[in-house]
């Protein structure tokens, strides 16, 4: 395979929350009077990566991939998109080397879940969990984030050529 031997992607997403939404971070449901609302299962942290992932490859956005006019979508479970962009980075010939994320959720509190957010996410890029970091902040009450509106997570991931 060519190409670089590193390259490095970013993502960020945002949904709103919602009374009446489960709010699903990294796969796993966390008890919450407000959920993340979309077109999907709107799981901010499974979008950033994905973006991540798509965006170390230039192979464009979830967006691109998944439109959100597409009924095929309408609910759909996130891990099927965080797949479709590891499948890709196989396919071009690379590996993860390490996933960092931060996820701005003014409440509830998300350091009970870290575990569990981390071992999911790890199973589903076939990486061991210490390759993949998730960081919780909240927004200090500020902005529509701080006002519990919505949510937001970014993700940085860096790729090795196998
Ligand atoms: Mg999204």
């Amino acid at each position: 395979m060519s190409g670089p031997a590193l390259r490095i992607g970013q993502g960020w997403d945002t949904h709103r929350l919602a009374e009446g939404r489960p709010l699903i971070l990294g796969g796993v449901t966390v008890p919450s009077d407000l959920g993340l609302d979309g077109h999907s299962d709107a799981d901010i942290l499974l979008h950033a990566i994905t973006d991540a992932l798509l965006g170390a490859l230039a192979l464009g956005d979830i967006g691109m991939h998944f439109p959100d006019t597409d009924p095929a979508w309408k609910g759909a479970a996130s891990d099927r998109f965080l797949h479709h962009a590891l499948s890709l980075v196989q396919g071009q010939g690379y590996q993860i080397a390490n996933v960092d994320t931060t996820v701005i959720l003014q409440r509830p509190r998300l350091k009970d879940f870290r575990t569990a957010i981390r071992a999911n996410l790890a199973g589903i890029l076939g990486i061991p969990a210490d390759f993949l970091s998730v960081k919780f902040k909240t927004a200090e009450q500020v902005g529509p984030v701080g006002e519990r509106r919505s949510a937001e997570a970014q993700a940085v991931v860096l790729l090795l050529r196998t």
